[in-house]
């Protein structure tokens, strides 16, 4: 089966007027990004039909110039193709290793996510929020090198640390935490993950690692206490900067944190704040703060097998929360919700049920 790969080279986006004759010139608009060259790949539509797609669908594909375009999207393996309809003979073609998927959508309204590869930044939407979802997960399963076998993508994603990026600006100045420079321009605009909220341009998203809120034993990992009687104990899990306004140290009760740089740290599971200095200083075990009596400690959540099978310890004086949301219902607020529990409860005790399921819960 021969196939035939076009490449062409597009312009460095360098000094002097943007002059761009294709539609596909997909850099991201506000951002000012490194200069770099863009591969354009094509197959032919009889390649891509030699194997079965993931998914595929109409998408609309957004240019750089507000304008959109009804593509036909197909994904396969670790790649996503599109071209005008499904029985063209060329289809553009996007590696998809190193890709972080972006919701851009800030309600229920247009259901808009990006692409982004360390190449190519793709603004698409869907028809609806479920759609919008299922191709997320898609796209993240795909470009995923851990969970690639899995083949439900959905109910297994939040096990792999993976960061779920959204985009969106900020009321106060606020740094990224690969880079540690400022996000861009006076709204801070750039990604943030909706469990974490671990901020990055987006130009360094690729280069983040799946350090999100742990869910169970195996993602705590080297960090964890065992205290004298060989108990396993929650350490706290620690996010460098970004802290609230009028944050203040455990340990020495005077202000921390700063508008000025990425500086000192805030606990995902007590939101306990400590000076970088003083954080050898503090309690090592992590209380997992008010709402700790609903909370499943990951250091509870032991062995998931491909199989789903969860064996989970419960902890003394505990009652912990199963929270079934329904992300499309209650007037666009199911998402907010969603979020809002991950970021309160270990995310592995919120589930949505329309993507998910019940079932795993
Ligand atoms: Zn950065
Ligand atoms: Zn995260
Ligand atoms: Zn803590
Ligand atoms: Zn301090």
């Amino acid at each position: 089966m021969a196939a035939i790969r076009l490449y062409t080279q597009k312009k460095f986006r360098g000094p002097g007027p943007e002059k761009s004759t294709n539609e596909d010139s997909s850099e991201s608009e506000t951002e000012l990004e490194p200069a770099k060259s863009f591969v354009r790949k094509l197959s032919t539509n009889k390649d891509i039909k030699s194997s079965v797609s993931t998914r595929e669908g109409w998408l609309v594909k957004t240019t750089s110039f507000q304008r959109w375009h009804r593509r036909y999207f197909r994904l396969k393996g670790h790649k996503l193709y599109y071209a005008k309809d499904p029985n063209a003979e060329l289809y553009d073609e996007v590696e998809l290793c190193g890709v972080t998927v972006a919701e851009t959508s800030t309600n229920n309204i247009n259901h808009e996510f990006q692409v982004i590869t360390p190449f190519r930044c793709l603004s698409l939407g869907a028809e609806n929020r479920k759609e919008m979802e299922e191709w997320i997960a898609s796209l993240r399963a795909a470009g995923s090198r851990i969970f690639f076998e899995a083949n439900d993508p959905h109910s297994l994603e939040f096990l792999s640390g993976q960061h779920h990026w959204y985009a969106t600006s900020h009321a106060r100045p606020t740094y990224c935490n690969i880079c540690r420079d400022a996000l861009s321009g006076v709204t801070s605009h750039g990604l943030s993950c909706e469990v974490c909220k671990f901020k990055v341009h987006k130009r360094c998203a690729s280069k983040a690692i799946n350090n999100c809120k742990w869910t169970t034993l195996a993602s705590v990992g080297k960090d964890i206490i065992e205290d004298d009687d060989g108990n396993l104990q929650m350490p706290h899990q620690w996010m460098e900067g970004n802290l609230p306004v009028s944050a203040k140290c455990i340990v020495c009760d005077k202000t921390c944190g700063s508008v000025l740089r990425l500086q000192d740290w805030r606990c995902l599971w007590c939101k306990a704040m400590v000076h970088t200095a003083c954080r050898p200083n503090c309690f090592r075990i992590c209380s997992l703060g008010p709402s700790r009596i609903s909370v499943v400690p990951p250091t509870a959540l032991h062995s998931i097998g491909m199989d789903e099978t969860w064996e989970v310890s419960r902890p003394l004086g505990s009652s912990p929360l199963l929270v079934f949301v329904n992300s499309k219902s209650g007037d666009n607020q199911g998402a907010k919700f969603l979020r809002r529990f991950k970021q309160l409860l270990n995310p592995a005790q919120v589930f949505d049920l329309t993507s998910s399921g019940p079932a795993l819960g």
